[in-house]
């Protein structure tokens, strides 16, 4: 039901967005706000299947999702041959129905892989399995196209090395998929921000003042209108951020709003990146919209 009652909801939303787009921007900003106003969740957020156009709302079916997507972009270059099943590390099995979270949560303390060296162990181990798989069975995987990404929440975690037929594999702190960015510290919150700047339904007081939700548009620092302009551009309060933002983007493009907000088509998509990257950092440091 709740499925159900989401698939519904985001139907809706897309049919009065396309409505109210045009015809009546207040109702579309308001609607806006109700999709994305609180929107502080690291889950993954509705996908698009690139097949049906259908947008998929429950988590299964955005694993299913995901899942298709991460096999289909691994081929066999042998065509007509079933590929052998990956030997079974252990004889237990769960029965995905029945089980309770606390049940999860005891199989998982159980699982002692607290220490570094132990997660390292077993991905190595997972990886030689994967590895001797692939070279039985003809299938092409490039080390130097694989990458890894460590999600882990404590601070003194250890660093780990992983090798893939030799080879050591690249470590990386966010990684694009589907148009959703993974990031190893699980925040995305700065795509967000970057978003709603985008579109002028940001936390900035001359955004929400656009929409009625404040009484006054100006900024903390004195200035009437804090718009994105005044935020990104001008606003005394965060001189040395702007000045490092500066530093880092002035050899990738004019400094503009639309070049902060949107980029630009004459540098490279790489370079694009890195310029978003810059004025996430900014939106970060600022401390603007979070402490
Ligand atoms: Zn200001």
């Amino acid at each position: 039901m709740i499925i159900h009652a989401k698939e519904q909801f985001y139907l809706n939303a897309n049919g009065l967005l396309d409505e109210k787009s045009n015809k009546n921007p207040k109702a579309f900003w308001s609607l806006v706000k109700k999709v994305m106003g609180k929107c502080r969740s690291t889950s993954i957020p509705p996908l698009i299947n690139p097949n049906t156009n259908e947008i998929s709302v429950g988590e299964k079916e955005k694993a299913d999702l995901l899942n298709s997507y991460f096999c289909n972009i691994s081929t066999s270059s042998d065509d007509g041959v079933t590929p052998p099943d990956l030997p079974l590390r252990t004889q237990h099995s769960l029965d995905i129905d029945e089980i309770t979270e606390d049940e999860i949560k005891d199989i998982l303390k159980s699982l002692e892989i607290g220490k570094a060296s132990d997660i390292e162990r077993r991905l190595n181990e997972d990886l030689q399995t994967l590895n001797d798989w692939s070279k039985q069975w003809l299938v092409d995987f490039n080390p130097q196209k694989t990458e890894y990404m460590v999600f882990n929440f404590r601070k003194d975690a250890q660093p780990i090395y992983l090798k893939f037929n030799g080879e050591l594999i690249k470590k990386v702190d966010d990684h694009k998929h589907l148009g959703v960015t993974f990031s190893d510290n699980c925040k995305w919150i700065e795509n967000i921000l970057h978003t709603k700047l985008r579109h002028r339904c940001s936390p900035l007081k001359a955004d929400l003042y656009r929409v009625n939700l404040v009484n006054d548009p100006s900024c903390e620092c004195g200035c009437p209108l804090e718009d994105s302009i005044h935020f990104f551009l001008e606003c005394p309060l965060y001189i040395n951020f702007r000045n490092q933002l500066f530093k880092n983007i002035q050899h990738l493009a004019d400094i503009s709003i639309e070049h902060i907000l949107f980029g630009t088509d004459e540098i490279t998509v790489e370079q694009n990146t890195i310029l978003f990257r810059n004025v996430h950092s900014y939106i970060r440091h600022t401390k603007r919209f979070f402490d």
